[in-house]
């Protein structure tokens, strides 16, 4: 059980909010981010569950029984040869939804629970919404996620599965998130963007990488790069365990989008710090093709300050990663393949490192797109 006390503070002001109400930006409109000092005990943690709840004293969830889980984490940790170099990868398609999105979504749902609320609201084109889909269902908490027209239908159907009222809006994604942003107004928004417990789920995936390796950190972790919901978890995660004295140095964040839809690298390489809202081609990689991600700013001075780089990746280095990937017995995501793509980049100037990567989500959830591709 968790005693220190979790705050929201206010990214632009440093304001500081309460977290026992419900609530997603500053009073002036501002991303929060959440002050909370994580705690480690390494020879509890040892003896628990392998689920990412044996974290408990990192985890700002103040009453067990509010919390709603389905044993997830502790993915395994494979080492795998990229034509002739090697990497550690997360197993991270073996989610019970088939991504990683129920790192957030397990902690964000427990405080649902926690704050007694009844009803969430969340936008999205895929995975969070799956997920947030499924905790949900698992709480007994109704849900609404709103969709974008072009929404991928096996990922539809999964969310209908977990009893989800779905909520299409004739538009793209902006359109889509305008709506949520209208029925945030008085149901509580289960943002994946927004809401700063959700990076509080994620962040567990740089603690079981640490425990993996003996609770050292890795020299680099290539990562992918969308809204960031993995590398900004990945960033306070690493950043814990740094505070807590328990790894010596940061690993260099290695961020990975795609070429045609790429804002992020595009700031990068201008060596701009603000990262404005791109135009955007159509690619495989759909999971990450974000325009104008709210957090861009954030994650850009997150890799800068590991020393980390960012990588785009085109569609045939995609199609060529999700190929090779199959080839050795794992079926993931064409999504998932634009980060290994990343990686076989990284990988060809790197010497002697220690690296970490994952296969974010499962293949099984775009049978359409991949039956495509393989003609
Ligand atoms: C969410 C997700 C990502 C990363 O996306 P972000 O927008 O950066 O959070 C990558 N791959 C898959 C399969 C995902 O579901």
């Amino acid at each position: 059980m968790s005693s220190n006390k979790a705050q929201f503070i206010s990214t632009a002001t440093g304001e500081k909010y309460p977290v026992n109400e419900p609530r997603w930006l500053s009073n002036d409109g501002n991303l929060l981010d959440l002050q909370f000092e994580a705690e480690f005990d390494l020879e509890k943690i040892k003896n628990r569950k392998p689920n990412l709840w044996r974290y408990r004293e990192a985890i700002p969830i103040v009453n067990n029984e509010h919390i709603i889980s389905f044993d997830e984490g502790f993915t395994p940790l494979l080492p795998i040869d990229f034509n002739g170099k090697q990497a550690l990868i997360k197993q991270e398609q073996n989610f019970s939804t088939g991504s990683y999105k129920d790192r957030g979504a397990t902690v964000l749902l427990s405080l649902v629970k926690e704050l007694g609320i009844r009803e969430v609201i969340q936008d999205s084109s895929g995975n969070a919404g799956c997920a947030i889909a499924a905790y949900a269902a698992k709480a007994g908490i109704n849900c609404a996620i709103y969709l974008p027209a072009d929404t991928a239908e096996p990922k539809i159907a999964q969310m209908r599965m977990y009893g989800a009222k779905i909520m299409r809006v004739p538009g793209n994604r902006e359109v889509t998130a305008n709506a949520a942003f209208k029925a945030a107004s008085h149901t509580f928004y289960a943002s994946h963007c927004y809401n700063p417990y959700f990076y509080q789920g994620t962040k567990t995936f740089a603690y079981e990488v640490c425990e993996q390796l003996g609770w050292k950190a890795p020299d680099a972790v290539v990562v992918p790069a969308g809204n960031g919901t993995l590398l900004i978890g990945c960033f306070i995660g690493f950043n814990d365990l740094l505070k807590a004295g328990i790894i010596s140095k940061m690993p260099k964040i290695i961020a990975i989008q795609a070429g045609n839809c790429s804002p992020l690298y595009q700031a990068y390489i201008k060596g701009e710090n603000i990262v404005e809202p791109v135009a955007s081609g159509p690619t495989l990689a759909e999971g990450i093709a974000i325009a104008a991600p709210v957090r861009g700013n954030q994650m850009l001075k997150m890799v800068e300050a590991t020393k980390g780089k960012f990588f785009a990746v085109n569609e045939q280095e995609i199609k060529e990663s999700l190929l090779y990937c199959g080839k050795k017995g794992y079926y993931i995501e064409p999504t998932s393949a634009a980060t290994i793509a990343g990686l076989q980049k990284y990988l060809k100037e790197s010497d002697d490192e220690t690296v970490v990567s994952l296969f974010s989500g499962h293949g099984l959830k775009s049978t359409d797109k991949i039956l495509k591709i393989l003609g």
